[in-house]
């Protein structure tokens, strides 16, 4: 089962603006890392050609002399690198880490090569501080990187510029602290936008992430929906793959209406959600779905599960809910209740049967099965094991 939400897993760190709980983070950059990569291969493409193509103001700043030559390998260093980067991007299934390695790389040696030209052009720093401040834009809000790492490596950078300008540009103390300012304020400015956009991302990632929790729960029980098991178990996504044993237990409380009657109908929700907090606490993270499939009936969807297993675990479960009463919160006495199951699995190579069918047909046996254990006195369970043998399979009757 997914985890329920907690406000704690959505909480965004104001420094960063990241999630404060790595698993949510994780999950976040995941989801994203498709746009991650098109957006990266994208800028550095364009940052690639713009770099190049300012070559023309090298050679009107220098001539045809051979530093514009210099000048000119740096820049095609930096487009090489940038493209080089790019087509990993795009083409390469990248990881999280390696977009943000081969944005970092890009984006030291693009620094690294204007510090070179502006060394080579020392009478144009007023330009270059205007060049640079674009540079540092695009960084922190154009080529995607943990904030973390864009400011290191602007700060870093604001602080190399402002010395070589001091070093080889003879410029006024009124020029430097004007530079120096404006830099800083870039900075400033560039952080706390990538910040707010970080935010306004994460934010709208919770926005999607509650109300799709919300779309495919029931909100009495917090078990997955019907909306859940159609959409999901039984769509593309189905977790029935080919090869494996599968089963379906399909529970339904005993007399539960008399359960409402007796105690009302909160006492009979206080059971409907113990039992299905047993069941919840029973399936495997990540694995298994418990569906609220009517009002006091559940499906256990087990993939990968045999009959064996499926029927240890049904009377497992059979045993715990009858020997368990919940508190009435009236103040009567426990409510004591019973359910019976009915437990359908699905051998290969049937398994490999399109899931959706195969998932749907187990269930109707599952409740078949359920119908069974209510016949022969509840408080039952009763199994099934479908082979792809169009002969009628056997039918066992557990307890
Ligand atoms: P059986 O052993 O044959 O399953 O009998 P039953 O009484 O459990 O089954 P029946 O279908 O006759 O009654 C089910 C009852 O469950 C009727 C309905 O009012 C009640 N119910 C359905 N949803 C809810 C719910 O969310 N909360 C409460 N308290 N009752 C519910
Ligand atoms: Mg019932
Ligand atoms: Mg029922």
């Amino acid at each position: 089962m997914a985890r329920p939400i907690s406000p704690d897993a959505l909480a965004i760190d104001p420094l960063g603006g990241e999630f404060a709980d790595r698993a949510t983070e994780t999950a976040y950059l995941d989801q994203q890392l498709p746009r991650t990569r098109a957006q990266l291969g994208f800028t550095l493409l364009f940052c690639a050609l713009f770099f190049v193509s300012f070559f023309a103001s090298d050679v009107a700043a220098l001539g045809l002399v051979a530093d514009t030559a210099l000048l000119l390998a740096a820049r095609l260093a930096v487009a090489i690198i940038a493209c080089g980067c790019a087509w990993l991007a795009l083409r390469r299934p990248l990881s999280i880490g390696a977009t943000r390695l081969a944005a970092s790389v890009a984006e030291c040696v693009a620094l690294a090569c204007f510090m070179v030209i502006a060394v080579y052009r020392p009478g144009e720093f007023h330009w270059h501080a205007m060049s640079l401040a674009i540079m540092l834009l695009v960084i922190y809000l154009y080529i995607p990187n943990r904030l973390v790492y864009a400011f290191g490596l602007a700060s870093t950078a604001t602080v190399g510029f402002l010395a070589l300008t001091f070093g080889y540009a003879a410029l006024d103390f009124a020029d430097m602290l004007t530079l120096g300012m404006l830099l800083a304020l870039v900075n400033t400015f560039g952080a706390l936008a990538a910040r707010r956009y970080n935010q306004v991302a994460r934010e709208e990632f919770s926005a999607r992430a509650i109300l799709q929790h919300a779309a495919e729960r029931d909100h009495l029980t917090g078990c997955f929906n019907r909306r859940f098991l159609h959409e999901r178990l039984m769509g593309a996504t189905s977790p029935l793959g080919p090869g494996q044993p599968h089963t379906v237990i399909l529970c339904d409380i005993d007399n539960f209406k008399q359960i409402n009657d007796t105690h009302g109908h909160a006492g009979g929700d206080a059971v409907l959600a113990g039992f299905a907090g047993l069941l919840r606490a029973t399936a495997r993270e990540g694995i298994d779905s418990v569906v609220r499939y009517g009002g006091e009936e559940f499906l256990l969807v087990l993939p990968g599960m045999g009959r064996e297993a499926g029927v240890q675990l049904a009377e497992w479960l059979r045993m715990r809910i009858a020997a368990t009463p919940v508190p009435d919160s009236a103040g009567g006495q426990p409510i004591h209740a019973t359910a019976s199951f009915g437990v359908a699995t699905v051998v290969p190579p049937a398994a490999a049967v399109a899931a959706p069918v195969a998932l749907a047909q187990l269930i109707a046996t599952a409740d078949q099965l359920m119908y069974t254990a209510k016949r022969n006195g509840r408080n039952r369970v009763e199994s099934l094991t479908s082979t792809p043998d169009p002969q009628p399979a056997s039918l066992a009757a557990v307890a």
